[in-house]
């Protein structure tokens, strides 16, 4: 889980880059946190270099495979 201190350093953004599920090894998207779907797992992935791969980190059968979700953004996006 993310968290944060000072509410004046974020702001809540209803853009629909959030409600996104990236697949692994994909270039990022937007710099910032994302977390797994599937599992909750986090981490921080910057533009110009891949979201991390589907061996990352282990899922159950059922879980199946990794899909990454932006939750925080290092700046302003577009959408
Ligand atoms: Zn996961």
């Amino acid at each position: 889980m993310a968290e944060y201190k000072y509410a004046q350093f974020l702001t809540h953004a209803n853009k629909s880059a959030y409600d996104q599920g990236y697949h692994p090894s994909t270039n990022t998207p937007y710099s910032g946190i994302y977390r797994c779907t599937k599992c909750g797992h986090e981490v921080t992935s910057v533009t110009g270099y891949p979201l991390p791969p589907q061996n990352h980190h282990q899922h159950t059968p059922a879980q199946g495979a990794i899909v990454w979700q932006l939750i925080v953004a290092h700046g302003w996006i577009q959408g």
